[in-house]
């Protein structure tokens, strides 16, 4: 059942709150047949896909630069955000193929073993006694009842359920589920739903990739490619503050105090901010209750540089989980000459970081690993922290479905009237970057048809 209701973010939790409508300017000439808002990989390939289809649009970035989470910080020569991705992936590959975008193959190097760190001891491999988080998490799953398509993970509520009560019934104890919490991309095992894990591991199984790829030099020359190619540049620095769907246009207004009307808007904004946004449209319920309420998994990363591998001088792998608030110790880098280490904080875990200066976390970062791994001493500076929960124009990494929101899904993603919805959250099948570009496509046909 279709309704007309105003969203806004009230501080409080709960549904959308009325409030008195918005001033939709109802003279004011159509700007464009098409609004998208977002320049993230979503937003550039839909607006790509309208340009190639000879539509008119114009795309709408909230911050100074194109990219979104696909996010190249110059000020550290790092990605910060989506950097790799398999062969399998459809709608990217073809981008990348479209644009000669040259990428590096990671998959050796990628699964060189890791170590453990653990109640104060350095374990060197995976075959050493200490349960190995990430295999304790794929065990007990992999005695479960497995999706058989892509798309199934909305489709059947009666397998819904918190994600630490399936590894318990497969025999993890509560200090397993903490080991699994450092590995497991979400906020929490113990809060989230085991829908995100079972769409993951279908991902995996159907999507049929063999290599792991990287965007050589980094995401940034792919997505400037893109913006390249699009005849209308993105208009940056236009965060959007109000949507006022009239039921025959709609009226968008940024915080700069311009506004544009289209015929139709696209958001692909994560339901993160958008919930931040005034809005007038006709949501139906579950939608409604999606933007204001689908979690987003908190991850916040420390950017480390080597000037020498430490590791070849005590033997042990890069890389390691730890029981330290550093959690994981990631080694980035796409080939051995390369030097980027991070350390990678999930979920929960990000709270220890959240009240430190910069200064204090590089402080306590460099002393942590120095304890850890001895060898690192003197050889690693830190380079900067990305806290995806708290960066604005996003908060949060992904989106994570609690209990019972799978079942939102396929309420949440339909148009509400003049109002598409496009972005990573709204993929039936895939995840990361291919789940921007596959909602992109999606949405494409939502409009020209
Ligand atoms: C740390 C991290 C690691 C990842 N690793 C991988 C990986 O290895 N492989 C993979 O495939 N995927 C990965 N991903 C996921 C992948 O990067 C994302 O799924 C994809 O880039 C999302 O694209 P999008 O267009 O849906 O959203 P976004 O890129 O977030 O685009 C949304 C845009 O909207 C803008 N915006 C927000 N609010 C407003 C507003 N009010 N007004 C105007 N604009 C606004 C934002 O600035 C942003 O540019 C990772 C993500 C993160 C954060």
């Amino acid at each position: 059942m279709k309704r007309r209701s105003f969203i806004q973010k009230t501080g409080i939790a709960g549904l959308g709150v009325a409030l008195s409508p918005l001033a939709c300017t109802k003279t004011k000439a159509l700007d464009t047949e098409f609004l998208i808002l977002g320049g993230g990989l979503s937003g550039l390939y839909l607006a790509y896909l309208l340009e190639k289809e000879g539509r008119d649009y114009i795309l709408l970035e909230g911050s100074g630069r194109i990219g979104g989470r696909m996010f190249t910080r110059k000020d550290i020569n790092r990605d910060v955000g989506g950097k790799g991705i398999g062969d399998g992936y459809a709608e990217v590959m073809s981008l990348i193929n479209e644009f000669n975008t040259e990428m590096i193959d990671i998959t050796d190097y990628m699964n060189s073993p890791t170590a453990i760190y653990k109640d104060g001891v350095l374990h060197n491999t995976w075959d050493s006694k200490e349960p190995n988080p990430r295999m304790l998490q794929y065990i007990a799953f992999g005695k479960e009842k497995q999706l058989g398509a892509l798309d199934e993970w909305y489709k059947r509520p009666e397998l819904d359920e918190v994600y630490s009560k399936v590894l318990k019934r497969n025999g993890l104890s509560e200090a397993d589920l903490d080991l699994v919490n450092i590995t497991a991309n979400y906020n929490d095992v113990r809060e989230t739903s085991v829908m995100n894990a079972y769409h993951s591991s279908a991902f995996r199984k159907y999507n049929i990739s063999k290599r792991v790829l990287n965007f050589k030099g980094g995401t940034a020359p792919f997505i400037e490619s893109i913006a390249k190619r699009l005849k209308k540049p993105v208009l940056k620095n236009k965060m959007v503050t109000s949507i006022d769907d009239s039921g025959e246009s709609v009226l968008v207004t940024c915080n700069d105090g311009t506004s544009y009307k289209s015929k139709k808007v696209v958001s692909t904004l994560p339901f993160s901010t958008l919930r931040d946004v005034k809005m007038n449209a006709s949501f139906n319920t579950n939608q409604e209750k999606a933007i204001q309420n689908l979690n987003y998994t908190k991850i916040t990363q420390i950017h480390l540089a080597h000037s020498e591998l430490f590791w070849e001088e005590d033997g042990s792998p890069a890389a390691m989980w730890t029981d330290t608030p550093l959690e994981r110790v990631m080694n980035l880098s796409s080939h051995r000459d390369e030097k980027q280490i991070a350390c990678w904080v999930n979920g929960t875990g990000t709270t220890f970081f959240d009240t430190m200066s910069e200064k204090e976390v590089a402080a306590y970062t460099i002393k942590k690993m120095s304890e850890i791994r001895p060898a690192s001493t003197g050889k690693i500076e830190y380079l900067g922290m990305q806290n995806w929960g708290k960066y604005k124009y996003n908060k949060g990494a992904y989106a994570e479905f609690g209990v019972g929101q799978a079942a939102w899904f396929i309420d949440m993603i339909k148009p509400a009237s003049n109002l598409h919805f496009a972005g990573e959250h709204t993929a039936h099948m895939s995840r990361g970057m291919e789940a921007a570009a596959e909602s992109a496509k999606r949405v494409f046909f939502e409009l020209i048809n």
